[in-house]
């Protein structure tokens, strides 16, 4: 589903280059975590995939079902089915949380040929979503993001996901700034997800996300590559060893 292919990345604005020449798979229907220091590169990555306008990619290609999206801007992308859960939600003032769902949730819809969502049907669906991820109703009416507490726009992105249906979900540390029982619903959430036609690419720094999204498939980034990949033990491993080890290796 996702194929990344000897990519590299700048930030378009000072030339850095932030991703070196990183290979990665990910198949339909598998759960890949993404693990790695901070500073190497997780969010980058992930904001290339999404299409963000203020990176570069200099060299390799992202195959997304076979089909590059270099060239496809954000929109096109989660038209596509590309869906990005931020590290840090945007606060979007002047906009009802309630209202940027139905827009995004319609648009998607456009994108693939159905019709609008008439209201009713739209509000159950919220609901439904909101209370299974602990979400209180009336927050919904609030701008989104604004005033939300962490734990609250980790589950505002997870609702999001929810309502519009992504084949590829990249999570971006969704686990930060979640206590216990709000790490239980999102992951839940996420399982609930998990199918044979979808991709998840959960990037996070800690075992205990792991534990509740038991991943296929782990991959250790590093100064923009990806060192090292392994199923699900190379996350325990890690935990118990941390990444020196690893590093020095690749050095
Ligand atoms: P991670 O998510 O793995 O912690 P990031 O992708 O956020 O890493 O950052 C990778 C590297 O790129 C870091 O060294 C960071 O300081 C640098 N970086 C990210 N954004 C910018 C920017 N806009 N300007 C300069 N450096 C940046
Ligand atoms: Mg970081
Ligand atoms: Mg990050």
């Amino acid at each position: 589903m996702l194929e990344i292919r000897n990519l590299h990345a700048r930030i378009a604005d000072s030339g850095i280059e932030i991703i070196r020449g990183l290979n990665l798979t990910v198949k339909a229907g598998e759960v890949a975590a993404i693990m790695g220091p901070n500073g190497s590169g997780k969010s980058t990555l992930s904001y290339i995939i999404a299409g963000r306008e203020d990176y570069e990619v200099t060299e390799g290609d992202i195959l997304y079902n076979g089909e590059s999206i270099l060239e496809m801007d954000p929109a096109e992308r989660a038209a596509k089915g590309v869906f990005l859960a931020f590290q840090y939600p945007m606060e979007i003032p002047g906009v009802a949380t309630m209202e940027f769902l139905k827009v995004a949730m319609n648009s998607q819809r456009k994108a693939r040929g159905e019709p609008e969502l008439k209201i009713p049907e739209f509000l159950k669906r919220v609901k439904e979503e909101s209370a299974a991820l602990g979400i209180d109703f009336a927050m919904l009416k609030r701008p989104l993001n604004v005033g939300f507490s962490g734990g609250e726009k980790k589950r505002a992105e997870i609702l999001q996901m929810k309502l519009l249906e992504p084949k590829l979900c990249v999570l971006d540390e969704t686990d930060s700034g979640l206590d216990i029982d709000a790490l239980k619903i999102v992951a839940d959430g996420v399982n609930a997800l998990r199918s044979p036609d979808r991709a998840v690419v959960v990037i996070t720094h800690y075992q205990r996300l792991l534990d509740l999204i038991v991943p296929d498939t782990v991959h250790v980034l590093y100064k923009g590559q990806v060192i090292k990949s392994g199923e699900k033990e190379l996350a325990l491993e890690l935990e118990k060893n941390g990444y020196a080890g690893l590093i020095g290796e690749a050095a």
